[in-house]
């Protein structure tokens, strides 16, 4: 049962640049919706009412959803109703502040506090709280600062990082993923450490349970026999999969290994025309196998298919993809980033490679694979049952209340 404190709490949880019910895996969406979405749900269980903000990608979607108990998608228009790249996000944040403000009167809504997720919704999340004299909370999920700081990542804006700095200072509290995210926002940010609590991000264990390998192959069409290694994630270079490809070449028998690569944005992206590109030059074609984004309900049944999973990321906030893993029973190699260490459970449930990719990740797989055919799935399985929805919603209900309880 979730942490009420005999108050049911309203909660204005804005996701500006990316929906909570956007396709996963592609370019702005990810493990920040999986993880909005399921700390709702369970807030909602628990009879707290959330509302969502988000904007309105197609003007044929209905401005409310009702999304689980107690929680509403709320979709609200602010620029052209096709995908805008960030920054042009950033030029719409006054309409789009306009037209939460238009419907929270026409509602006669009230919030008890606000919850903001990324900087532009940070910068929204400011001026509601000055509007409407309640905590503002925010979870970064990556920050500017490091991704300019981490070799091979996407550089990012001054105006990210400028407004990033500002709502460190101002926000009521930071809620960061790790407790390695908790020390780039001091040292990057300057924030003092009592402002800031860490709430990891979780799995649904119930979605996410070991299946018998045999049926796994069988469903999603492998060979029974062959040995898989599986990546899944967006497309990003922070997300390191051209490092993944050329560790390919590197292991001892790099013909009889298959890596399924889940997640991107279509054949038609020039992500996707950059990682083939890779392979072709490699000479590893034959070996790969691009698939798309796989639905979230679908993903289990390649989880519990593959022999590993591979987390090559240069940078990441947490990394859900590892604990999804473990929770289907499947070991993970990966670059320490994130959670990762918090996740993996050193030569029991996996391997963090501390030495650069790709060499160094390669002889991680090698010295990995024998463990997949030998370690019990449920053992895996139970690795990460600290990491259920329920546990993660709690501890973040406990922060809001703390914030609420310093009023
Ligand atoms: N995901 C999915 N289908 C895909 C690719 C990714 O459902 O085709 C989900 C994946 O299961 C995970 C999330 O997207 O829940 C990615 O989260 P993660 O924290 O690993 O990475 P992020 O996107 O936050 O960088």
């Amino acid at each position: 049962m979730i942490y009420s404190k005999n108050k049911d709490l309203r909660i204005a949880m804005l996701s500006v640049h990316s929906s909570p019910i956007g396709p996963l895996g592609t370019r702005d969406t990810g493990g920040m919706s999986v993880c909005m979405r399921e700390v709702a749900r369970e807030l909602g269980r628990g009879g707290h009412k959330v509302d969502i903000y988000t904007r309105r990608r197609d003007p044929a979607l209905q401005e409310r959803i009702r999304l689980y108990e107690n929680v509403r998608l709320i979709q609200l228009s602010a620029g052209h109703e096709t995908g805008m790249d960030k920054l042009e996000v950033y030029d719409h944040l006054d309409d789009f502040f306009r037209a939460m403000e238009k419907f929270v009167r026409r509602h006669t809504l009230c919030y008890d506090l606000i919850h903001s997720h990324y900087w532009l919704s940070g910068r929204v999340g400011g001026w509601a709280q000055e509007q409407w004299k309640v905590p503002h909370l925010i979870t970064f999920h990556t920050l500017g600062a490091v991704k300019n700081a981490t070799e091979g990542v996407e550089s990012e804006p001054e105006v990210r990082v400028n407004t990033e700095r500002e709502l460190a200072q101002r926000c009521e509290r930071i809620l960061t993923n790790t407790e390695r995210e908790k020390e780039q926002v001091i040292r990057y940010y300057s924030s003092p450490p009592e402002a800031i609590g860490v709430v990891p991000c979780g799995v649904d264990q119930d979605l996410f349970s070991p299946m018998d390998a045999r049926l796994a192959r069988r469903q999603v069409g492998l060979d029974p026999n062959g040995t898989y290694l599986l990546y899944v994630g967006r497309f990003a270079p922070s997300k390191g999969l051209d490092r993944l490809l050329k560790a390919m070449p590197l292991l001892k028998h790099p013909k009889g290994i298959r890596l399924l690569v889940i997640g991107g944005d279509g054949n038609g992206a020039s992500s996707f025309r950059d990682m083939t590109g890779i392979c072709r030059k490699l000479g590893i074609e034959e070996v790969i196998s691009f698939l798309g984004c796989i639905e979230h309900e679908s993903l289990p049944a390649y989880y519990s298919a593959a022999d590993l999973l591979v987390v090559p990321s240069r940078y990441e906030s947490f990394g859900i993809v590892a604990l999804e893993a473990l929770a289907c029973g499947t070991p993970v190699v990966a670059t320490r980033v994130g959670a990762m260490e918090k996740i993996i459970r050193e030569g029991e449930t996996g391997h963090v490679v501390t030495d650069d990719p790709p060499a160094s990740l390669a002889q991680g797989i090698e010295n990995l694979l024998p463990l997949s055919a030998s370690v019990s799935p449920r053992s895996l399985h139970m690795s990460v049952a600290r990491f259920d929805w329920p546990i993660v919603a709690e501890e973040m209900l406990k922060e809001y209340f703390g914030v609420l309880d310093e009023l």
